[in-house]
Protein backbone atom coordinates (compact mmCIF):
# COMPACT_ATOMS: atom_id res chain seq x y z
CA UNK A 1 0.00 0.00 0.00
CA UNK A 2 1.31 3.41 -0.92
CA UNK A 3 2.64 5.55 2.00
CA UNK A 4 -0.16 8.35 2.49
CA UNK A 5 2.24 10.47 3.66
CA UNK A 6 4.88 10.39 0.45
CA UNK A 7 5.60 14.05 -0.69
CA UNK A 8 5.00 13.62 -4.18
CA UNK A 9 6.88 16.51 -5.77
CA UNK A 10 5.24 15.64 -9.33
CA UNK A 11 1.36 16.25 -8.31
CA UNK A 12 1.71 19.78 -6.63
CA UNK A 13 -1.82 20.02 -4.32
CA UNK A 14 -1.57 24.10 -4.63
CA UNK A 15 0.41 26.52 -6.73
CA UNK A 16 0.88 29.50 -6.53
CA UNK A 17 2.35 31.91 -8.70
CA UNK A 18 3.13 35.88 -8.66
CA UNK A 19 0.59 35.98 -6.00
CA UNK A 20 -0.51 39.70 -5.09
CA UNK A 21 -2.74 41.04 -2.63
CA UNK A 22 -3.31 44.85 -2.22
CA UNK A 23 -5.68 46.39 -0.18
CA UNK A 24 -6.20 49.59 -1.53
CA UNK A 25 -2.78 51.48 -0.93
CA UNK A 26 -1.69 48.37 1.52
CA UNK A 27 0.63 45.97 -0.63
CA UNK A 28 -0.07 42.83 1.96
CA UNK A 29 1.43 40.70 -0.63
CA UNK A 30 3.64 40.84 -3.75
CA UNK A 31 4.85 38.19 -6.10
CA UNK A 32 4.69 35.38 -4.21
CA UNK A 33 5.45 32.22 -5.87
CA UNK A 34 5.45 28.87 -4.55
CA UNK A 35 3.77 24.86 -4.53
CA UNK A 36 2.88 22.27 -1.74
CA UNK A 37 2.45 18.65 -3.00
CA UNK A 38 0.98 15.96 -1.76
CA UNK A 39 1.75 14.64 1.62
CA UNK A 40 4.11 17.72 1.67
CA UNK A 41 3.65 20.30 4.99
CA UNK A 42 5.10 23.32 3.55
CA UNK A 43 5.51 26.30 6.74
CA UNK A 44 5.30 29.29 5.84
CA UNK A 45 7.11 31.89 8.26
CA UNK A 46 7.89 35.51 9.14
CA UNK A 47 7.04 37.99 11.48
CA UNK A 48 3.12 39.88 12.32
CA UNK A 49 2.52 41.21 9.41
CA UNK A 50 4.70 39.92 6.78
CA UNK A 51 1.26 38.78 4.80
CA UNK A 52 1.97 35.05 5.71
CA UNK A 53 -1.88 34.97 6.55
CA UNK A 54 -3.19 36.88 3.72
CA UNK A 55 -1.33 34.31 1.47
CA UNK A 56 -3.53 31.66 3.41
CA UNK A 57 -6.40 33.64 2.97
CA UNK A 58 -5.95 34.00 -0.90
CA UNK A 59 -5.12 30.29 -1.81
CA UNK A 60 -8.70 29.29 0.59
CA UNK A 61 -10.35 32.27 -1.71
CA UNK A 62 -11.93 33.67 1.18
CA UNK A 63 -9.44 36.86 -0.70
CA UNK A 64 -10.30 37.53 -4.28
CA UNK A 65 -6.15 38.13 -5.09
CA UNK A 66 -5.33 41.12 -6.70
CA UNK A 67 -3.39 39.73 -9.30
CA UNK A 68 -1.47 36.40 -9.72
CA UNK A 69 -2.40 32.62 -10.22
CA UNK A 70 -3.97 30.10 -7.50
CA UNK A 71 -4.35 26.63 -8.77
CA UNK A 72 -5.68 23.83 -6.52
CA UNK A 73 -5.05 20.29 -7.62
CA UNK A 74 -4.55 21.63 -11.18
CA UNK A 75 -7.55 23.88 -11.56
CA UNK A 76 -7.01 27.56 -11.92
CA UNK A 77 -9.40 28.59 -8.68
CA UNK A 78 -7.85 32.62 -8.66
CA UNK A 79 -10.97 34.22 -10.61
CA UNK A 80 -13.93 31.81 -9.10
CA UNK A 81 -17.07 32.92 -8.08
CA UNK A 82 -18.09 31.65 -4.28
CA UNK A 83 -20.89 29.70 -6.09
CA UNK A 84 -17.71 28.19 -9.02
CA UNK A 85 -15.81 27.75 -6.02
CA UNK A 86 -18.09 25.43 -4.07
CA UNK A 87 -16.95 21.88 -5.60
CA UNK A 88 -13.15 23.15 -4.58
CA UNK A 89 -14.54 23.37 -0.76
CA UNK A 90 -13.75 20.11 -0.59
CA UNK A 91 -10.18 20.31 -1.83
CA UNK A 92 -8.95 22.73 0.52
CA UNK A 93 -9.62 23.34 4.35
CA UNK A 94 -8.63 26.12 6.65
CA UNK A 95 -8.33 25.98 10.27
CA UNK A 96 -7.71 29.52 12.45
CA UNK A 97 -5.37 30.66 15.28
CA UNK A 98 -8.72 31.20 17.70
CA UNK A 99 -11.10 28.80 17.16
CA UNK A 100 -13.17 30.48 19.73
CA UNK A 101 -14.69 33.17 17.21
CA UNK A 102 -14.04 30.48 13.69
CA UNK A 103 -17.00 28.06 15.55
CA UNK A 104 -20.46 29.13 14.85
CA UNK A 105 -21.70 29.58 18.90
CA UNK A 106 -25.41 28.31 17.95
CA UNK A 107 -24.32 25.50 16.45
CA UNK A 108 -23.82 22.14 18.42
CA UNK A 109 -20.25 20.04 17.76
CA UNK A 110 -22.58 17.43 15.54
CA UNK A 111 -23.18 20.35 13.46
CA UNK A 112 -20.28 22.05 12.91
CA UNK A 113 -18.57 18.93 11.73
CA UNK A 114 -21.42 17.86 10.03
CA UNK A 115 -21.87 20.97 8.02
CA UNK A 116 -19.38 20.77 5.33
CA UNK A 117 -21.05 17.35 4.45
CA UNK A 118 -24.66 18.86 4.14
CA UNK A 119 -23.34 21.47 2.08
CA UNK A 120 -22.11 19.16 -0.21
CA UNK A 121 -25.13 16.97 -0.01
CA UNK A 122 -23.95 13.83 2.11
CA UNK A 123 -27.73 12.20 3.99
CA UNK A 124 -27.64 12.29 7.41
CA UNK A 125 -27.13 8.82 8.47
CA UNK A 126 -23.34 8.98 6.33
CA UNK A 127 -22.87 12.36 7.91
CA UNK A 128 -23.43 11.17 11.51
CA UNK A 129 -20.98 7.89 11.07
CA UNK A 130 -18.54 10.34 9.28
CA UNK A 131 -18.95 12.53 12.42
CA UNK A 132 -18.40 10.16 14.92
CA UNK A 133 -14.94 8.68 13.20
CA UNK A 134 -13.69 12.28 12.61
CA UNK A 135 -14.51 13.14 16.51
CA UNK A 136 -12.41 9.88 17.54
CA UNK A 137 -9.56 10.32 15.27
CA UNK A 138 -9.26 14.07 17.22
CA UNK A 139 -9.62 12.44 20.31
CA UNK A 140 -12.50 13.80 21.54
CA UNK A 141 -15.35 11.66 23.14
CA UNK A 142 -19.17 11.79 21.76
CA UNK A 143 -20.20 12.67 24.80
CA UNK A 144 -19.18 16.19 23.23
CA UNK A 145 -21.69 15.65 20.13
CA UNK A 146 -24.05 18.17 21.61
CA UNK A 147 -22.45 20.41 23.20
CA UNK A 148 -21.61 24.07 22.21
CA UNK A 149 -18.12 25.85 21.57
CA UNK A 150 -18.59 27.84 24.70
CA UNK A 151 -18.88 24.59 26.54
CA UNK A 152 -15.54 23.08 25.79
CA UNK A 153 -11.78 24.25 26.60
CA UNK A 154 -9.45 26.27 23.97
CA UNK A 155 -8.03 22.84 23.30
CA UNK A 156 -11.30 21.09 22.62
CA UNK A 157 -11.96 23.82 20.44
CA UNK A 158 -9.16 23.53 18.26
CA UNK A 159 -9.65 19.29 17.96
CA UNK A 160 -13.21 20.57 16.87
CA UNK A 161 -11.87 22.84 14.01
CA UNK A 162 -9.80 20.34 12.58
CA UNK A 163 -12.92 17.64 12.30
CA UNK A 164 -14.50 20.23 10.49
CA UNK A 165 -11.55 21.09 8.35
CA UNK A 166 -10.81 17.24 7.42
CA UNK A 167 -14.14 15.61 7.92
CA UNK A 168 -14.62 15.64 4.02
CA UNK A 169 -10.83 14.58 3.60
CA UNK A 170 -9.70 17.59 1.86
CA UNK A 171 -6.26 17.55 -0.41
CA UNK A 172 -4.75 20.78 1.47
CA UNK A 173 -4.82 21.84 4.98
CA UNK A 174 -3.90 25.50 5.63
CA UNK A 175 -3.41 25.79 9.08
CA UNK A 176 -3.33 29.52 10.15
CA UNK A 177 -1.49 30.04 13.89
CA UNK A 178 -3.41 26.93 14.48
CA UNK A 179 -1.84 26.59 18.08
CA UNK A 180 -0.62 30.22 18.73
CA UNK A 181 -4.16 31.21 21.13
CA UNK A 182 -4.13 28.18 23.06
CA UNK A 183 -2.65 27.60 26.36
CA UNK A 184 0.93 26.73 26.09
CA UNK A 185 0.00 23.20 28.20
CA UNK A 186 -2.14 22.51 25.32
CA UNK A 187 -0.23 23.28 22.30
CA UNK A 188 2.04 20.32 22.10
CA UNK A 189 -1.32 18.22 22.48
CA UNK A 190 -2.55 19.80 19.15
CA UNK A 191 0.20 19.84 17.36
CA UNK A 192 1.25 16.28 17.74
CA UNK A 193 -2.72 15.78 16.68
CA UNK A 194 -2.08 17.39 13.62
CA UNK A 195 1.47 15.82 12.79
CA UNK A 196 -0.32 12.30 13.75
CA UNK A 197 -3.59 13.15 11.09
CA UNK A 198 -1.10 14.51 8.69
CA UNK A 199 0.73 11.21 8.61
CA UNK A 200 -1.99 9.23 8.70
CA UNK A 201 -4.93 10.60 6.11
CA UNK A 202 -1.93 12.00 3.62
CA UNK A 203 -3.04 15.57 3.15
CA UNK A 204 -0.68 18.68 1.69
CA UNK A 205 -0.55 21.30 4.60
CA UNK A 206 0.61 24.94 4.06
CA UNK A 207 1.58 25.48 7.97
CA UNK A 208 1.44 29.57 8.59
CA UNK A 209 3.30 29.81 11.79
CA UNK A 210 5.92 32.77 13.14
CA UNK A 211 7.02 29.83 16.07
CA UNK A 212 9.57 27.75 14.95
CA UNK A 213 10.01 25.52 17.48
CA UNK A 214 6.73 23.94 15.72
CA UNK A 215 8.44 24.42 12.34
CA UNK A 216 11.15 22.13 12.95
CA UNK A 217 8.22 19.90 14.47
CA UNK A 218 6.30 19.25 11.82
CA UNK A 219 7.62 20.85 8.55
CA UNK A 220 9.00 18.99 5.57
CA UNK A 221 9.95 22.57 3.84
CA UNK A 222 10.15 26.25 4.84
CA UNK A 223 9.38 29.25 3.00
CA UNK A 224 10.29 33.04 4.64
CA UNK A 225 8.37 36.20 4.20
CA UNK A 226 9.04 39.50 5.32
CA UNK A 227 6.97 42.51 4.19
CA UNK A 228 4.38 40.92 1.72
CA UNK A 229 7.48 38.84 -0.23
CA UNK A 230 9.44 35.48 0.03
CA UNK A 231 12.92 35.97 0.98
CA UNK A 232 14.02 32.37 1.58
CA UNK A 233 12.87 29.07 0.78
CA UNK A 234 14.39 25.50 1.24
CA UNK A 235 14.10 22.09 2.95
CA UNK A 236 13.92 22.52 6.95
CA UNK A 237 17.28 20.57 7.20
CA UNK A 238 18.42 23.18 4.79
CA UNK A 239 16.78 26.40 6.25
CA UNK A 240 17.61 25.54 9.46
CA UNK A 241 21.18 24.42 9.75
CA UNK A 242 22.13 26.49 6.88
CA UNK A 243 19.80 29.90 6.28
CA UNK A 244 21.59 32.24 3.58
CA UNK A 245 19.23 35.11 4.06
CA UNK A 246 19.73 37.80 6.64
CA UNK A 247 16.47 37.83 8.03
CA UNK A 248 16.12 34.08 8.60
CA UNK A 249 19.66 34.16 10.35
CA UNK A 250 17.72 36.84 12.88
CA UNK A 251 14.63 34.86 12.71
CA UNK A 252 16.48 32.07 13.73
CA UNK A 253 18.84 33.17 16.17
CA UNK A 254 15.62 34.29 18.73
CA UNK A 255 14.05 30.67 18.64
CA UNK A 256 14.43 28.86 21.97
CA UNK A 257 16.43 26.14 21.88
CA UNK A 258 15.81 23.31 23.95
CA UNK A 259 19.01 22.71 25.00
CA UNK A 260 20.22 25.27 27.92
CA UNK A 261 24.13 25.26 27.12
CA UNK A 262 23.45 26.01 23.62
CA UNK A 263 21.08 28.71 24.56
CA UNK A 264 23.48 29.98 26.59
CA UNK A 265 26.18 30.20 24.15
CA UNK A 266 24.24 31.10 21.23
CA UNK A 267 23.99 34.61 20.06
CA UNK A 268 21.00 36.71 18.89
CA UNK A 269 20.87 39.29 16.22
CA UNK A 270 19.66 42.60 17.51
CA UNK A 271 17.39 43.96 14.22
CA UNK A 272 16.97 47.65 14.18
CA UNK A 273 13.39 49.21 14.05
CA UNK A 274 10.41 47.65 13.90
CA UNK A 275 8.81 46.42 10.54
CA UNK A 276 8.20 48.64 7.80
CA UNK A 277 4.57 49.67 6.87
CA UNK A 278 2.81 47.94 4.09
CA UNK A 279 1.68 51.21 2.93
CA UNK A 280 4.75 52.62 1.36
CA UNK A 281 7.63 49.27 1.65
CA UNK A 282 11.28 50.67 1.43
CA UNK A 283 12.76 50.77 -2.04
CA UNK A 284 15.39 47.98 -3.12
CA UNK A 285 15.25 45.09 -0.84
CA UNK A 286 12.42 45.68 1.66
CA UNK A 287 14.58 44.46 4.81
CA UNK A 288 17.80 47.09 3.94
CA UNK A 289 16.29 49.61 6.63
CA UNK A 290 16.53 46.33 9.04
CA UNK A 291 19.39 44.48 8.03
CA UNK A 292 23.21 44.92 9.57
CA UNK A 293 24.85 43.76 6.37
CA UNK A 294 22.97 45.95 4.01
CA UNK A 295 25.11 47.87 1.03
CA UNK A 296 24.49 50.81 -1.19
CA UNK A 297 22.69 48.47 -3.78
CA UNK A 298 20.24 47.05 -1.41
CA UNK A 299 18.49 50.58 -1.38
CA UNK A 300 17.91 50.32 -4.84
CA UNK A 301 17.67 47.44 -6.26
CA UNK A 302 15.37 44.85 -5.69
CA UNK A 303 17.20 41.20 -4.91
CA UNK A 304 16.09 38.67 -6.95
CA UNK A 305 14.63 35.77 -5.14
CA UNK A 306 17.55 32.99 -7.10
CA UNK A 307 18.20 29.51 -6.86
CA UNK A 308 21.30 28.11 -5.47
CA UNK A 309 20.88 24.37 -5.49
CA UNK A 310 17.27 23.27 -3.99
CA UNK A 311 17.38 26.00 -1.67
CA UNK A 312 16.76 29.68 -2.73
CA UNK A 313 17.14 33.15 -1.44
CA UNK A 314 16.55 36.72 -2.21
CA UNK A 315 19.89 38.56 -1.08
CA UNK A 316 22.70 40.88 -2.86
CA UNK A 317 25.01 39.38 -0.56
CA UNK A 318 24.50 35.69 -1.54
CA UNK A 319 26.81 34.52 -4.20
CA UNK A 320 25.31 31.35 -6.60
CA UNK A 321 27.33 28.80 -4.32
CA UNK A 322 25.20 29.95 -1.62
CA UNK A 323 28.04 31.94 0.16
CA UNK A 324 27.15 35.15 2.18
CA UNK A 325 27.32 36.61 5.57
CA UNK A 326 25.99 35.46 8.18
CA UNK A 327 24.60 38.15 10.39
CA UNK A 328 25.04 35.76 13.24
CA UNK A 329 28.67 35.92 13.55
CA UNK A 330 28.11 39.86 13.86
CA UNK A 331 25.96 39.72 17.17
CA UNK A 332 26.54 39.60 21.38
CA UNK A 333 26.04 36.95 23.41
CA UNK A 334 22.16 37.14 24.82
CA UNK A 335 22.85 36.91 28.10
CA UNK A 336 25.10 39.96 27.54
CA UNK A 337 22.49 41.95 25.84
CA UNK A 338 18.99 40.33 24.34
CA UNK A 339 16.36 42.05 22.03
CA UNK A 340 13.68 40.71 19.82
CA UNK A 341 13.39 40.35 16.50
CA UNK A 342 9.26 40.65 16.43
FE1 LIG B 1 20.48 42.65 3.67
FE2 LIG B 1 21.04 43.68 1.30
FE3 LIG B 1 20.74 41.07 1.54
FE4 LIG B 1 18.64 42.70 1.74
S1 LIG B 1 19.89 42.36 -0.07
S2 LIG B 1 19.10 41.01 3.05
S3 LIG B 1 19.55 44.46 2.79
S4 LIG B 1 22.33 42.31 2.48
Amino acid sequence: MPDPRATDPTSPVCEVEDLTMHFGPVHAVDGVSFRVNRGQVLALVGESGSGKSTVGRCITRLYKPTSGTVRLTGTDVTGLSRRAMRPHRRTVSIIFQDPASSLDPRLSVADIVGEPMRLQGVDRAERSDRVNEMLEQVGLARSVLQRYPHEMSGGQRQRVSLARALVSRPSLLVADEPTSALDVSVQAGVLNLLADLQRELGFACLFITHNLSAVEYIADDVAVMYLGQLVEQGTREQVFTRPRHPYTQALLSAAPVADPDQQRERRRVVLSGELPSPLDPPSGCRFHTRCPVAVDICRVEVPALRMIGSQSAACHLVDDEGNGPDVRDRTVATSTRGSETG
